[in-house]
């Protein structure tokens, strides 16, 4: 498990390296077994600087809310244990308060398909949850609804969540929707872009199944 502390704890200074993340804002967590075997996942604590983290600092948490560790686990644990719970495919989670998503947040729009790269939250918009207290059960309930068949949401006047096979393709989704919210904001200042079409993101769905496949290989 130490490995999976030492990679959560350089997934979450890679937010902060990558500008996604300052101060104490966000979270992420990876899934991991205890060395008895318990399903559970590692989460990074509350309320602590990046900069001030340990790898001992990694707070193990099975799914039915009960931790181990010397810090207290994120506020926003039950989103993290909710989404790796229902999601099987899913094995890493990370929340930004990153300064483009988190601004679109405010306006509590979905991200329509005005870029193909949209296609890479895995459908033709990025939702936008509803309005929930931070660290509440309805905020998580309206983060898992948001997430459905989905690897990015909004959360509206919060941020954003990020999930993936693992923390660095879910670190590679939080990068890509935060600059998506950059261009789609700089595209707001002039009017309302063109969208492309259900038929259009159809094709770059497809695309998208092959694309990157040579890469992923080395
Ligand atoms: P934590 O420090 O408890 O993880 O909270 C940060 C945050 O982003 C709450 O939404
Ligand atoms: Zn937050």
């Amino acid at each position: 498990m130490q490995q999976q502390r030492q990679q959560l704890l350089d997934a979450s200074r890679q937010l902060c390296h990558l500008g996604l993340n300052r101060g104490t804002s966000g979270n992420a967590s990876v899934r991991v077994c205890a060395d008895d075997g318990q399903p559970g996942f590692l989460v990074t604590p509350s309320g602590m600087a990046v900069d001030r983290m340990t790898v001992d600092d990694m707070v193990w948490m099975d799914f039915s809310g009960h931790w181990h560790g010397r810090c207290e686990p994120s506020s926003e644990w039950r989103f993290h244990s909710d989404i790796l719970q229902h999601r099987p495919e899913i094995n890493a989670v990370i929340h930004t308060h990153s300064m483009f998503a988190t601004t679109l947040s405010t306006f509590r729009r979905d991200i329509p398909p005005f870029h193909y790269m949209i296609a890479v939250a895995g459908g033709d918009t990025v939702r936008c949850a509803p309005y929930a207290l931070f660290g509440s059960q309805l905020l998580s309930d309206h983060a898992l609804a948001a997430l459905s068949g989905r690897k990015a949401c909004l959360l509206a006047n919060h941020g954003l969540i990020a999930i993936g096979a693992d923390l660095h393709q879910a670190l590679q989704v939080a990068e890509e929707v935060e600059t998506l919210c950059e261009q789609y904001l700089r595209a707001l200042q002039v009017g309302e872009p063109h969208l492309l079409t259900h038929e259009e993101m159809q094709e770059v769905h497809e695309k998208f199944k092959s694309y990157g496949a040579w890469a992923r290989r080395t």
